[in-house]
C-alpha cells in the first residue's frame, strides 16, 4: 500500500514561483518527500523521460517546453501515492482540470489555445501515470544515494 511516485514541477511552475504552493499540498496530505532536486533537463534526458511520447505529434513542443528552464524533480511516498498524487494534480489540460486540483487551481491553459498559438500546453506538473512508470522514472531521475530514509510523524498514523 505504501508506495513511491515521481513528480516534476515543470519550468512554468518554477518560473511562476509556484513550487512552494505545490509542494505544500503534498506535505499537507502527509506525503513523504524522500528525494528532491533541481535539474535543467536536456533533450536527450527528455526523450528518456517521455519515452512513450517521443513519436507523438505533440512531442516536439513538449520537449521545447520541458528544456526551457529548470524543473524540480521529487519522489513522494505514501498510501497509494501514484493514484493520490494524480488525483491531486488533475486532468492533463488545465482548462478541464477540476477546481481544487493543482492544474485546476493554478492554470487555465487549454489545448485549443495552445494549438492556435502553436505552443505546448503549460500544465505545471508531471506525475507518474502508474506504478511501473513510477519505478522507471524514479530510477531515471535519482540514484540510490539520493533517496532518503527517515521517519515522519505521519507514518505513526498510517501504521
Ligand atoms: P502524460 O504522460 O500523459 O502525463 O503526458 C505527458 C505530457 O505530455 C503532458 O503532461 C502534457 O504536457 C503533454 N501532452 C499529453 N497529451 C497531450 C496532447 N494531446 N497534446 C499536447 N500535449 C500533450
Amino acid at each position: 500500500m505504501i508506495e513511491q511516485t515521481f513528480v516534476a514541477l515543470k519550468p512554468d511552475a518554477v518560473q511562476r514561483g509556484l513550487t512552494g504552493e505545490i509542494i505544500k499540498r503534498f506535505e499537507q496530505v502527509g506525503m513523504k518527500i524522500v528525494a528532491m532536486k533541481m535539474v535543467w533537463v536536456t533533450p536527450e534526458f527528455s526523450k528518456k523521460h517521455y519515452r512513450e511520447h517521443v513519436d507523438k505529434p505533440f512531442y516536439k513542443g513538449l520537449e521545447e517546453f520541458i528544456i526551457q528552464g529548470p524543473v524540480i524533480g521529487m519522489v513522494l511516498e505514501g498510501v497509494s501515492s501514484v493514484d493520490t498524487v494524480r488525483k491531486m494534480v488533475g486532468s492533463t489540460e488545465p482548462k478541464s482540470a477540476a477546481p481544487g486540483t493543482i492544474r485546476g487551481d493554478f492554470s487555465h491553459h487549454s489545448y485549443s489555445y495552445a494549438d492556435q498559438k502553436g505552443i505546448p500546453i503549460k500544465n505545471l506538473i508531471h506525475a507518474s501515470g502508474n506504478k511501473k512508470d513510477a519505478e522507471y522514472e524514479i530510477a531515471l531521475w535519482f540514484t540510490k544515494s539520493e533517496m532518503h530514509n527517515y521517519k515522519t510523524v505521519h507514518e505513526v498514523h498510517t501504521q
